[in-house]
């Protein structure tokens, strides 16, 4: 018989059916969402229209329920009812700090919990995501990197972020909401909680729904994605997510690199430079964010701040100076405000933007690197960050 056995298959015999048990449409991209619509039994011709009349309701007008889906027919939203949920992480608990940052915890599949911080500015409203719960990262002046990684998270679990701060800001176009200059939620960053170009397909799912015009319709120019310095997945995120990008540079020499970003060990400021240089669509108006954790007599001295702004020349950059955020148990302590100054102005005097970040959320724990959900067990000791911290 297995002489016989046929080695192709028609297609028409290879089984489309759902998985078991109804499917989160939240964090499907278009193809996959078309595709499941298809083993669902919407004829194909229609499966592409279908789709997109889903995603407005959900990306665009918030709808959680497929009985509100009025352009569709009655039975096909009881028949999407019955393959589908449309289910986005669940808010715990949202703290609103003096400045009016918002830092929200995240329940997610397996109780596990992320933060997310919204932060309101005069010209925009940035909202910072997670992509991990955790980090397998060392990074030493990191409050999640002290949080052992636990899993990454899922492409609806990444735009499901979105979704749930859109909820609290109340910003649903059927309820009145501006335009998308004006938006309450106008920019994402990807400086949350985890290494997001360890978690890439994932990420990149979830950024293209929320650029997508039938998604969640941000501009790419206003979403960044911070990374440590993954090289090798550098290249990919310009060309297959084409969003901004910010990496975490914050030495000047190899030997203190590699004590506070431990990845430099991996892949050395030398090719972490090449890799960003290649970085498509680079010009003055699309920079690489360099982000620089001021900390006090480690990486904040004159000479640094002159080999940094030689070793990034001719690269369309800003320089985010960011003042240490403290967190109990940090092996390092913030620079001096003159310091910080001194080092902002011999960048800024060789031609680089070098904003001092404001810290804001600090009375809540919501400023960078603070970020980490307390009710995970898998916590680093106290020895290890400082062994990894080589303190
Ligand atoms: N894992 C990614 C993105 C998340 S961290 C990355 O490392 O780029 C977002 C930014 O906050 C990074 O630049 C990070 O280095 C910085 N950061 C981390 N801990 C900090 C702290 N305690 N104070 C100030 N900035 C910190
Ligand atoms: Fe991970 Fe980024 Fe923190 Fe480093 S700075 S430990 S890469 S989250």
């Amino acid at each position: 018989m297995s002489d016989t056995a046929p080695i192709t298959q028609d297609v028409a015999t290879i089984p489309r059916k759902l998985p078991e048990g109804p499917v989160n449409i939240v964090g499907l991209t278009r193809p996959a969402l078309r595709a499941a619509l298809v083993a669902m039994g919407t004829p194909e011709r229609q499966a592409k229209m279908r789709a997109g009349q889903i995603w407005q309701w959900i990306y665009q007008w918030g709808v959680r329920d497929f009985a509100a889906m009025t352009n569709l027919s009655k039975a096909y939203r009881k028949e999407l009812a019955e393959h589908f949920v449309i289910e986005i992480p669940q808010m715990v608990s949202r703290q609103v700090s003096a400045d009016g940052t918002r830092k929200y915890l995240a329940r997610i599949a397996g109780g596990h919990e992320v933060e997310v911080v919204y932060i309101p500015e005069a010209d925009r409203g940035t909202l910072c995501i997670s992509s991990q719960v955790g980090c397998t990262l060392t990074c030493s002046f990191c409050h999640t990197g002290t949080q052992k990684l636990v899993r990454n998270l899922t492409a609806g679990e990444i735009v499901g972020q979105i979704m749930m701060a859109r909820d609290d800001l109340d910003e649903w176009p059927e309820r009145g909401v501006p335009r998308d200059e004006t938006r309450l939620l106008s920019n994402i960053v990807l400086m949350g909680m985890g290494e997001p170009l360890y978690n890439f397909e994932n990420v990149r799912d979830a950024m293209q729904i929320a650029m997508d015009g039938e998604g969640i319709s941000l501009s790419r120019r206003r979403i960044t994605l911070s990374t440590s310095g993954v090289v090798p997945e550098i290249a990919r995120a310009g060309a297959e997510i084409g969003c901004q990008l910010a990496v975490s540079f914050h030495a000047t020499t190899d030997e203190v690199r590699d004590r506070l970003v431990p990845i430099n060990r991996k892949w050395n400021i030398e090719t972490l430079l090449e890799a960003l240089r290649a970085y498509p669509r680079l010009s003055n108006s699309e920079r690489i964010t360099f982000e620089y954790v001021m900390l006090r007599d480690v990486n904040d001295s004159d000479a640094d701040a002159r080999r940094l702004v030689k070793l990034i020349e001719g690269i369309p950059a800003k320089i985010n100076l960011i003042p240490f955020n403290e967190w109990p148990g940090a092996p390092h302590a913030r620079s001096d405000w003159d310091r910080i100054e001194a080092f902002a102005d011999i960048v800024y005097k060789a031609g680089y933007a070098s904003p001092i970040r404001t810290p804001r959320g600090e009375d809540i724990m919501a400023a960078c690197g603070q970020l980490k959900s307390d009710t995970e067990r898998g916590r680093k000791s106290r020895r290890e960050i400082m062994a990894d911290a080589k303190l």
